[in-house]
């Protein structure tokens, strides 16, 4: 049986005062949540995070890292330096990232595997823009980015680490995919990673990300294949993810 996992990524939102208060109120909820809880705050935040999560259930994530373990790359940080400050998970393949930042699948596979070197829990994120669902691509799309990681890291790498399904076209758009849409989609990437090793494929925790919020978390964690859920918005405001948290049972 696999726990449920509900990850909250901030973005580019809260001050450092900010997100340990918000870490504060987090850590209330999630003294009897059904879930695993992950909060990925910005980098600047990360220190402070950590600390106020300190002895509770709630783990912190980077939503970014560089894949090499230092050097002269100004403005990046590195696994290294990310587990150094308590970080548990990161945060690869974000389509924000791939979208604003140009982050191609070979970039990603060298983060996931730089994150895991240094004992960090990749989330690997993927997902179809709508044009290629509109065109029928989604599994195509999907395939690739998941193939990209697993033809460099193989399939082992799978047992330490998270995939995130996040459809680019429902992410801060307020159009969730369905249940039955997500679904679909999870059911194939755990196929594909199963068809390599059942038993990594029946462990790895497959997140649904895109709008996620208390009124739809029930019905889309009811799906056989989705663990959880990779929430933006939502996990910005303590009570809304508390009670996605609550529907994680
Ligand atoms: C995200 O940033 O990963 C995300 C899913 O955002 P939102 O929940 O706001 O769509």
């Amino acid at each position: 049986m696999r726990k449920k996992l509900i990850a909250g990524n901030w973005k580019m939102y809260k001050t450092t005062s900010e997100a340990v208060a918000l870490v504060e109120e987090i850590k209330k909820g999630a003294a009897g949540a059904p879930s695993d809880i992950l909060v990925a705050p910005p980098a600047t935040s990360l220190v402070a995070a950590v600390a106020a999560a300190k002895g509770s259930p709630v783990a912190v994530a980077s939503q970014n890292m560089h894949f090499e373990k230092e050097g002269a790359f100004t403005g990046e940080v590195s696994a290294a330096m990310l587990k150094d400050v308590g970080c548990r998970y990161v945060l690869v393949g974000h389509s924000e990232r791939r979208q604003l930042y140009g982050e191609s699948d070979a970039l990603v596979a060298r983060k996931f595997m730089a994150a895991q070197s240094q004992g960090l829990l990749p989330v690997l994120c993927v997902g179809e823009t709508l044009e290629e669902r509109e065109g029928n691509q989604t599994l195509d799309v999907v395939s690739r980015q998941l193939e990209a990681v697993l033809a460099v890291s193989g399939v082992a790498s799978f047992g330490t680490a998270v995939i995130a399904y996040e459809p680019v076209w429902a992410i801060g758009t307020g159009r969730t995919a369905s249940p039955e849409q997500a679904q679909e989609v999870h059911a194939m990437i755990r196929a594909k990673v199963a068809g390599l090793d059942a038993t990594i494929g029946g462990l790895v925790r497959i997140l649904y990300g895109g709008s996620v919020k208390a009124s739809s978390a029930q019905e889309l964690f009811a799906m056989p294949d989705i663990d959880g859920g990779l929430v933006g918005g939502a996990s910005l405001k303590a009570d809304e993810f508390a009670r996605i948290c609550a529907g994680a049972g």
